[in-house]
């Protein structure tokens, strides 16, 4: 019996060993046992209601932040579609679904002269994934501006989030790991008294200068220790350029793996787990993935 048939019948693509891995930011990884992409909460509530309990569920963005084990996803990965992209706003209240874009964001606030948006520029995730790990940048974090969400359990249950009733901090929130964030409402900030556009750009600009923004990374591998910053512990270490396989220590920018040379997961793995390792041993530092890895890992032989 194909795997697919454990599945309920419902609206939505549903697709056996999607190789989900290529499409991520790193290039690599295995395939989703299963992928199923909804075109609204109706059909993501209806699918997950009906979803046999045994079968492991995990939610996907954009996968920039993502570390997919060559092994695969087992079970039901489920990426939201083009559905899930819609932006509103009245006032000074944006709606925004989940799967928008973070840079689509900031546009769409500059172009209705909302302030509060800019850092967002940059940062390459969807809206859903930038919530459930606070994204940020130069000083400001998603949920600044962020007033509530709406969510459905992997029970396929809608519920609702008020920014202030969630924890947030570095990188972090308490959205616990079975909601799948559908929708959210942020408030701008009308009437700034600087240029949106030159802010964007500024911001652009400086990730231009310091990012190896042409090559395939997951942006900072590791969480920046309290008052002091990832890159330069690594850099103490000795650990920029440094190589495992294909996978490489930016020169440009040593808080950044990148996939320089047809690297394996693998490879970007240990290489971060060689670096946590180095680190630790110059400076008594133990630094922590920022990066979420999924799936399955193959060993090397
Ligand atoms: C070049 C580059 C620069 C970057 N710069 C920054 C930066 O400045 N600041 C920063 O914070 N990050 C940065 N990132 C990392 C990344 O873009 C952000 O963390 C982004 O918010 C992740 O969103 P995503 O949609 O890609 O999520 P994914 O990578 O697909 O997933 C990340 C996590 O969020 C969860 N998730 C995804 N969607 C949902 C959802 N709808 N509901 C619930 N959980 C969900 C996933 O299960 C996973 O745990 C950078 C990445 C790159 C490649």
């Amino acid at each position: 019996m194909s795997v697919i048939e454990k599945f309920p019948a419902v609206k939505g693509l549903l697709k056996e060993n999607a190789k989900i891995g290529k499409k991520s930011f790193f290039g690599v990884g295995g395939a989703a046992e299963v992928l199923f992409i909804p075109n609204n909460v109706d059909e993501l509530s209806t699918f997950l209601s009906e979803l046999p309990e045994n079968i492991p569920v995990a939610i996907l963005g954009a996968m920039s932040n993502v570390l997919i084990r060559s092994g695969g996803i087992p079970g039901v990965v489920i990426i939201l579609n083009e559905g899930f992209k819609r932006v509103f706003v009245e006032n000074d209240v944006l709606e925004v679904g989940a799967a928008v874009h973070c840079g689509k964001l900031s546009e769409f606030a500059m172009d209705r002269e909302l302030g509060g948006f800019e850092f967002l520029a940059g940062i390459p995730g969807t809206v859903g994934g930038a919530i459930k790990m606070n994204a940020g940048c130069y000083g400001s974090e998603i949920s600044n501006s962020l007033i509530e969400c709406e969510a459905v359990d992997f029970t396929g249950q809608i519920k609702w989030l008020r920014a202030k009733d969630v924890g947030f901090g570095y990188r972090t929130s308490t959205i616990p790991d079975d909601l799948i964030i559908t929708r959210a409402w942020f408030r701008g900030t009308k009437n700034v008294d600087y240029s949106i556009s030159k802010k964007i750009n500024e911001v652009m600009s400086k990730r231009k200068d310091s990012q190896p923004l042409n090559q395939r990374s997951c942006g900072s591998a590791f969480k920046n220790p309290a008052g002091q910053k990832a890159w330069e512990l690594i850099e103490a270490a000795g650990c920029r350029g440094m190589r495992v396989g294909g996978a490489v220590v930016s020169e440009k920018h040593c808080n950044f793996i990148v996939n320089e040379d047809n690297a394996a997961a693998e490879d970007i793995e240990d290489l971060g787990e060689l670096i946590i390792r180095k680190v630790f041993e110059k400076t008594g530092v133990r630094l922590e993935w920022e990066i979420a890895r999924l799936g399955v890992r193959n060993e090397r032989r």
